[in-house]
């Protein structure tokens, strides 16, 4: 199971930990800045699939870092849970409107913080957090490295089978080539950007594999490629 990245932003040391300790236990990776301006530093470093945002952070302002992320290409996707203490409803609404997916109000129960992470994920980043997905009428077992669509088999290449799994990770969200060669290929081989057009091609043909189906890979002109969610829900009704 690939293990979800969580960086918890929290300057109460004693409230970091705690959250720390319990993520780890459930199997995520943390870790932990302790002000707005490290957080946006360790952000760019290794992105996070989830952050846990407080509110009150010195240096940068927990609304601040959420707004700077929702800026970033990079992180424009990135759910975000806040933890606030001031349970006035401007705030929270201010908080919604800059980008945050979720808040919760302090004190909270750290086992409500984690499973609602587990939630956000579930919801945003269906890849992350199991083994056998399902979007539309593909279903890719990641764990016996299968993929179905319409529940026949498709045989897929190891590369094409890892830009599969790639775009279901992040279903909807559109990927430049280069993105997708520094994600699939590891950004220290040197690979021209027209080899994931000819992989995209491969995969394409793969899953069309009764010719009926809508193609379930997007190319945006220009910009590059993701996971079509629209086509997929259709497919699947
Ligand atoms: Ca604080």
């Amino acid at each position: 199971m690939a293990s979800a990245y969580v960086l918890i932003v929290e300057d109460e040391d004693p409230i970091a930990k705690i959250l720390e300790y319990n993520f780890e236990k459930e199997g995520y990776r943390t870790g932990i800045a302790h002000d707005g301006e490290e957080a946006l530093v360790m952000a760019a470093e290794q992105q996070p699939d989830l952050v846990i945002l407080d509110w009150t952070l010195p240096k940068v302002t927990g609304i601040e870092v959420c707004r700077r992320l929702r800026a970033r290409q990079a992180s424009r996707n990135i759910p975000i849970i806040m933890l606030t203490a001031r349970a006035e409803e401007a705030d929270l609404l201010r908080g919604l409107d800059q980008g945050a997916d979720d808040y919760i109000t302090k004190p909270f129960s750290v086992a409500a913080v984690v499973a609602r992470a587990r939630a956000v994920l579930r919801r945003i980043r269906p890849g992350l957090t199991e083994d056998l997905v399902t979007i539309g009428d593909i279903r890719i077992d990641r764990n016996a490295h299968r993929v179905k669509r319409g529940g026949k088999d498709v045989h897929l290449g190891p590369t094409e089978f890892r830009l599969l799994d790639y775009l279901m990770q992040h279903p909807g969200r559109v990927f430049s080539r280069e993105q997708l060669l520094d994600a699939v290929w590891g950004s220290d081989v040197y690979v021209e950007v027209r080899t994931v057009d000819v992989h995209i091609g491969r995969l394409r043909r793969a899953l069309n594999v009764d010719e009926t189906g809508p193609d379930p890979i997007r190319t945006v002109r220009a910009a590059g490629y993701s996971l079509d969610t629209e086509s997929m829900e259709a497919a699947a009704e």
